[in-house]
């Protein structure tokens, strides 16, 4: 198996081999495809595993080629539980996407809101956000989240653990019906399945 048979573009295959990563890992070759085809997605991965490429790559990969990049509103939003899980991201994000023009930025909280806010501002294709700090945004009437094309929910069993559920909803009503979802979690417990039978699409399922 190769990045190459996935179906990624070659910028992205640049990146990878800068990166010294050889073959994709089970849940990449699992996901990678479907989400490409432009799936919703239910990936149980733990962390380790190489599930933040397995949606960073198909996601740069669609923000990179579909739609114009004109719009100064996010076209994509990750979800994490935690702002290092979040920074990770956004690294990731920029290693995958280096020989692309994607940009992205972090919102999370414990630091201050008005780079955020700037950064916003300016203009930016992928929000990575902690909820609680989201939420603040949404409040603050800093975000438009009314053009995104794809969410993310990163480590969802740990989001609801950690009580982010109301605000993970209310996200979710400020987003457009029309969009990809794509669910990441190390465990599939009753409350995550009752999250992605109402908002998520005939989701595929992969799991490692
Ligand atoms: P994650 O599960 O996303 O936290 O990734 C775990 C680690 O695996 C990260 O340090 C990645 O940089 C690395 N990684 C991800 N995909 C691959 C791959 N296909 N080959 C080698 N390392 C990888």
């Amino acid at each position: 198996m190769s990045f190459e048979s996935l179906g990624l573009a070659p910028a992205l295959l640049r990146a990878l081999a800068d990166q010294g990563y050889t073959q994709p890992t089970p849940i990449q070759a699992g996901a990678i495809p479907l989400v490409l085809e432009g799936h919703d997605l239910l990936a149980a991965a733990q962390t380790g595993t190489g599930k933040t490429a397995a949606f960073a790559l198909p996601l740069l990969q669609y923000l990179s080629t579909a739609g114009a990049t004109q719009t100064r509103r996010p076209r994509a939003l990750v979800l994490t539980p935690t702002r290092e899980l979040a920074a990770q991201v956004h690294d990731n994000l920029r290693d995958y996407g280096k020989h692309l023009r994607v940009s992205s930025t972090t919102i999370f909280g414990g630091v201050g809101m008005g780079p955020q806010m700037q950064a916003l501002r300016r203009g930016v294709d992928v929000v990575i956000a902690t909820p609680g700090r989201l939420i603040d945004h949404m409040q603050q009437r800093s975000v438009d989240l009314s053009g995104v094309e794809v969410l993310v929910l990163d480590e969802a069993d740990r989001m609801l653990d950690m009580g982010f559920l109301p605000a993970i909803k209310r996200i979710l009503q400020a987003l457009p019906k029309q969009r990809q979802t794509l669910l990441f979690s190390a465990t599939f417990a009753e409350p995550i399945k009752a999250l992605a039978m109402q908002f998520m699409r005939s989701p595929r399922e992969v799991s490692v």
